[in-house]
């Protein structure tokens, strides 16, 4: 990290009128968790923030202290426009690179105002003019943290804002599974702990509110849909338009569904593949040094970090499963050192 970074970040934010806070398109928990501490730690210093993220937010967050102050692009475009055009420092959380605004990505680009980037993605492009990264942490939310007690203000911490750090933390290494073999991380999470944060309630919230459809699609996908090439370690789903809709499928539904590929022995690399309006959404899962960001990257037209990427197929649902499955064997030699 660029030294005096948080220096310059103070600087930036103690000139600031309005703080506008963005997220990347399908936020997940540790988008919103983060945006959200950010927002309740600005207001509770006195300024004006608001929070805006591209397309809707998965139901499973919808308690979250300060949701309902969220704009989403997609719904209100006249008020997401004016609250990016009035903001004169604009922050972005849990991303590394300008096209996961969708379509906001336009309107960023062309905004005057200080570009704030805090996220801990691999593979950064430089979009912001202020970058607070690392990927030697488990998630955005404990970067926040980090930013916050390094700005001398560990004593504005609240309840709130723990509880939003929480559930970055948590939904990003998987309920403290993967992603956290740092000291730092359960640091972080003692001072929240120590907030008065009901870490229990909120497992039980994002992780034991599911619609009962919710759960039909994850053994459908299970019993169904999974397909396993044991000679390649890999394992994926494909779920189609139809498939979605015959569940009613919302946007986070299918969040946590590919991790389950890994929980078969010998299996390393994981996928699961959804048609969705005008795209194909990929999600890769690995275990170990198996690298699916370089992936994701060369095939997807995404990114991500080494054990859990995500990209875009502009293309059929045949087509997209037809050239997942061409990918696989380029692969061969790296997956079987991996199953070893
Ligand atoms: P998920 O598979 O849960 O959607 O995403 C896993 C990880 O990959 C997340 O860290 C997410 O930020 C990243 N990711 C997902 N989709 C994309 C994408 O389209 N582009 C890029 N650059 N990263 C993505
Ligand atoms: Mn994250």
């Amino acid at each position: 990290m660029e030294k005096n970074i948080t220096d310059k970040i103070q600087k930036a934010l103690s000139h600031a009128g309005n703080v506008c806070i963005l997220t990347h398109t399908n936020p997940d928990g540790d988008a919103i968790g983060s945006a959200l501490a950010m927002f309740h730690w600005l207001k509770g210093k006195g300024m004006h923030a608001s929070v805006i993220v591209p397309t809707s937010i998965p139901d499973f967050l919808a308690w979250m202290p300060g949701i309902k102050e969220i704009v989403v692009y997609e719904d209100d475009k006249s008020l997401s426009m004016q609250h990016l055009q009035e903001a004169d420092v604009l922050i972005c959380v849990d991303f590394n690179a300008a096209d996961r605004l969708d379509e906001m990505e336009q309107t960023f680009e062309n905004s005057i105002a200080t570009k704030i980037l805090i996220d801990h993605h691999i593979e950064r492009e430089h979009f912001c003019d202020l970058e607070y990264t690392t990927t030697k942490v488990s998630s955005t939310a404990e970067l926040i943290h980090q930013l916050i007690v390094e700005c001398g203000e560990k004593h504005l911490l609240t309840n709130e804002i723990g509880s939003c750090l929480y559930v970055g933390i948590m939904t990003d290494t998987g309920s403290f599974s993967y992603a956290c073999n740092n000291e730092s991380t359960f640091r972080a999470m003692a001072d929240i702990i120590a907030l008065g944060v009901d870490g229990e309630q909120i497992h039980r919230l994002i992780y034991d509110t599911y619609s009962e459809e919710r759960i039909r699609l994850l053994g459908y996908c299970l019993s169904e849909k999974l397909v396993v090439l044991p000679e390649y370690g890999t394992a994926y789903i494909a779920l189609s338009a139809a498939e979605l809709e015959r569940f009613h499928s919302k946007n986070g539904d299918t969040e946590g569904v590919v991790n389950y590929t890994l929980g078969i022995k010998g299996i390393v690399f994981g996928a699961l593949i959804t048609e969705r309006s005008g795209r194909i959404k990929i999600s890769l899962r690995s275990k170990g040094n198996f690298n699916v960001n370089q992936i994701a990257g060369a095939h997807f037209n995404g990114g991500g970090h080494k054990n859990a990427s995500g990209g875009d197929l502009y293309c059929s649902f045949e087509e997209a499963i037809k050239l997942f499955r061409s990918v696989v064997p380029m692969y061969g030699a790296e997956l079987k050192k991996a199953i070893e």
